[in-house]
């Protein structure tokens, strides 16, 4: 098997475990820090491994667009690209592309580029091959990822179509040792989503992914159709909830069982001064950090927390340093993976809901 999970401990639903693949293997639950065009805006690999991170998740769409998948391998694949050397997983880029407003047929999709207008056309095989050539460990299955609210009659067709894709998705030829992981949609409609589920799963991927959440319905209904996702997925595979990293949403996800996670949150908030600490978010553009001597958080070991001010960071942040962003996207990266690391630890001991009320308060 290319991509093989040992849980090592549970506590109700939560679990901990780890992920063997032919490159090696890393700790779940697992927060993958987003590079979507090869790099995580502002930071450059060893600020990650200093970090601890395992895992990075390129965006194959983006790669495709520029440099383009051939550029990538004539430079050695995504690892040697990028000097990552942990493992990578290639989104497919099925929710960037519905954003472009696509023309969608059952074959694939087609889209224009962003950046010059040129036509382009994705398939479930050619976003197979993609990803091979890019040379990721983990690839992603073209799907169709509906905005909600959506119809009942959207959401059933985006099942429907995914399904299909996933089908073809497998067929495909597939580079050696890379893991292919299937996407469930079904919108915020419990029982689609349940379906979903268990349609794909008997198609029988490496893993199994949650796609079509947090594109802006509440909180509870996330929970709710993650939650009707996963009672249905197999305990021996792995489950990645696409797209959420904020810290309430971990800490709920991580308690309802979910191994894999990425979200571009902690380099977004830092570009906009926004700060991940033990006790909440604090805005750092805010006139009263001016002449606070103080770490961006009392309680973070992080490479920037051990040396400069909330003072200092704010400074650069107002006078538009792009090391202001650099030093703050190394802080709220950091403060996330922490916040993944204490999770297991309290899978382990079995305090998770402590920890859960405790990231409640502060969080929201
Ligand atoms: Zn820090």
């Amino acid at each position: 098997m290319t991509l093989r999970i040992e849980v090592a401990a549970t506590s109700g639903a939560a679990r901990v475990g780890t992920v063997t693949t032919p490159r090696g293997s890393f700790t779940t639950p697992c927060f993958m820090p987003v590079g979507t065009r090869g790099t995580v805006r502002s930071l450059a690999a060893p600020d990650l491994e200093e970090l601890g991170a395992e895992v990075v998740l390129a965006n194959a769409f983006h790669l495709l667009l520029r440099p383009g998948a051939d550029a990538v391998a004539a430079l050695g694949g995504l690892h040697r690209f990028s000097g990552w050397r942990g493992h990578l997983l290639t989104d497919s880029g099925g929710y960037q592309v519905f954003s472009l407003r696509p023309k969608i047929d059952d074959d694939g999709v087609t889209f224009r580029s962003p950046y010059d207008g040129t036509a382009t056309r994705l398939t479930p095989e050619s976003v197979v091959a993609l990803q091979g050539t890019l040379g990721s460990d983990l690839a992603m299955v073209l799907d169709v990822c509906p905005p909600l609210p959506s119809p009942p009659a959207v959401l059933r067709a985006a099942v429907e179509r995914t399904l299909a894709w996933a089908d073809r998705s497998l067929r495909a030829p597939r580079k050696d040792g890379q893991a292919l992981l299937g996407i469930v949609q079904g919108g915020t409609d419990l029982p689609l989503r349940a379906e979903s589920a268990t349609r794909t799963v008997e198609l029988g991927f490496d893993g199994y992914a949650v796609g079509g959440l947090s594109v802006g319905e509440s909180r509870p209904a996330m929970l709710e159709s993650l939650a009707a996702t996963i009672d249905v997925l197999p305990v021996d595979r792995v489950r990645y909830l696409m797209g959420v990293g904020d810290p309430v949403g971990l800490v709920e996800a991580i308690a309802l069982g979910v191994d894999l996670f990425d979200c571009v949150l902690p380099t977004r908030f830092a570009r906009h001064g926004h700060v991940l600490t033990s006790e909440g978010r604090l805005a750092l553009r805010n006139a009263r950090f001016a002449t606070d001597a103080g770490p961006l958080d009392p309680a973070c070991a992080c490479p920037t927390c051990s040396r400069w001010s909330r003072g200092f960071l704010r400074h650069l942040l107002l006078v538009g340093e792009p090391t202001g962003r650099r030093l703050v996207s190394v802080h709220n990266v950091s403060s996330t993976l922490d916040l993944v690391r204490r999770a297991r630890a309290a899978v382990v001991d079995g305090t998770l809901s402590s920890l859960r009320s405790e990231v409640a308060a502060v969080h929201r």
